[in-house]
C-alpha cells in the first residue's frame, strides 16, 4: 500500500515535470514565435558568397532553366518592355507608351519577363515558401541591373506597409535590395521610402492601380536630408503597370533626389495577373 501510493507520488511528480518542461518550451516558442513577428527574420541570402554563375540557376531544374525569358536591356530603355517580336530599336530606345507618358524615373531593367515560367518562383520567394531562391534571384537581379546600380549612390527597396510586413515577416523587395547593394558597394537605404497607407492592386486597371498607389508613399524629415542630390536605384519583384513604381519615384524626386532609376526581377508584358 505503501509502496503503491509511493509510486503514485512519483508518477505525478514525472508528470508535473514533463507538463512543466512542456510548458517553457510552448512559452519559448510563443516567445519566439511573437519576437519573429515584431522583428521579422529577413536574411535569407547566406549563399551569396558563392560563385556567381553557379547560383544563375541553382533551384531551377534544367527544363524550366530553359523556358526562363531573360531580357537583355534589348526593350524600351524606361520601362524594360520588350518590342514587339524581340526587335531592338537601339539604345536607349523608348517605346510608345513611354514616350506618350514618361515615367519620372530614367530607366528601368528587368531580368526576364514575368510568364508561366517564372510567375510561381516568385510567387513561391514572395510568399515565404520559396526563400531558397532568394541567393539566384538577386544574381538575375544584380546582373540586369549592373548599369544602372553602378551609376547610383543609393539603392532601397518598394517599401511594404507596416501592416503587410507583419503579416509576410518580410518584403521581398528589401531581400533582393539589400545583398544587391552590398555586393555593389552602394548605400542600402532600407527605411527611408515608407508606405504610408494599404494599397491593393490585384485586379485592377492601370488607371485604377495609379490612383490606387498615388500619393501612398513618403519619406520622413530626417531622410530627406539622406537621399538630397542622390542617384537612387529603386528595387522590386515585379514592374506591372509601373504605377507603384511611378508613385514611389515621384516621392523621391519630389523629395529632392537627384535622379531615380528602376531595377526589378520581371517585367509583366502580359495580361498575367501579379499579386501584390
Ligand atoms: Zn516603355
Amino acid at each position: 500500500m505503501r509502496i503503491s501510493s509511493r509510486l503514485g507520488q512519483i508518477r505525478s511528480e514525472v508528470k508535473a515535470f514533463v507538463d512543466d518542461r512542456l510548458t517553457l518550451s510552448h512559452i519559448r516558442a510563443s516567445m519566439a514565435h511573437a519576437l519573429d513577428t515584431v522583428f521579422p527574420p529577413h536574411r535569407f541570402d547566406s549563399a551569396e558568397d558563392a560563385a556567381p554563375e553557379a547560383l544563375l540557376g541553382a533551384g531551377l531544374a534544367s527544363a524550366n532553366w530553359s523556358r526562363v525569358r531573360f531580357l537583355d536591356h534589348d526593350g524600351c530603355d524606361m520601362c524594360a518592355r520588350p518590342f514587339e517580336g524581340g526587335l531592338f530599336l537601339g539604345v536607349g530606345a523608348h517605346c510608345n507608351d513611354c514616350t506618350d507618358k514618361p515615367f519620372p524615373f530614367r530607366q528601368a531593367r528587368a531580368a526576364c519577363v514575368y510568364d508561366e515560367a517564372v510567375s510561381g518562383l516568385i510567387l513561391g520567394f514572395k510568399n515565404g515558401d520559396r526563400l531558397d531562391l532568394a541567393p539566384m534571384l538577386t544574381r538575375w537581379l544584380e546582373r540586369a541591373g549592373a548599369d544602372v546600380i553602378a551609376e547610383a549612390d543609393i539603392v532601397m527597396p518598394v517599401p511594404l506597409h507596416p501592416w503587410r510586413l507583419l503579416h509576410r515577416r518580410f518584403n521581398q523587395a528589401a531581400e533582393l535590395a539589400r545583398p544587391v547593394a552590398r555586393r555593389l558597394g552602394r548605400t542600402y537605404l532600407g527605411n527611408a521610402l515608407k508606405r504610408t497607407r494599404q494599397t491593393h492592386q490585384r485586379g485592377k486597371g492601370a488607371q485604377a492601380r495609379w490612383e490606387n498607389v498615388r500619393g501612398a508613399f513618403a519619406i520622413g524629415q530626417r531622410d530627406r536630408k539622406r537621399i538630397k542630390d542622390k542617384r537612387i536605384v529603386l528595387i522590386d519583384d515585379v514592374f506591372t503597370t509601373g504605377a507603384t513604381l511611378r508613385a514611389c519615384a515621384d516621392t523621391l524626386l519630389k523629395a529632392g533626389a537627384a535622379s531615380v532609376d528602376v531595377c526589378v526581377l520581371a517585367r509583366a508584358i502580359l495580361s498575367v495577373s501579379v499579386p501584390k
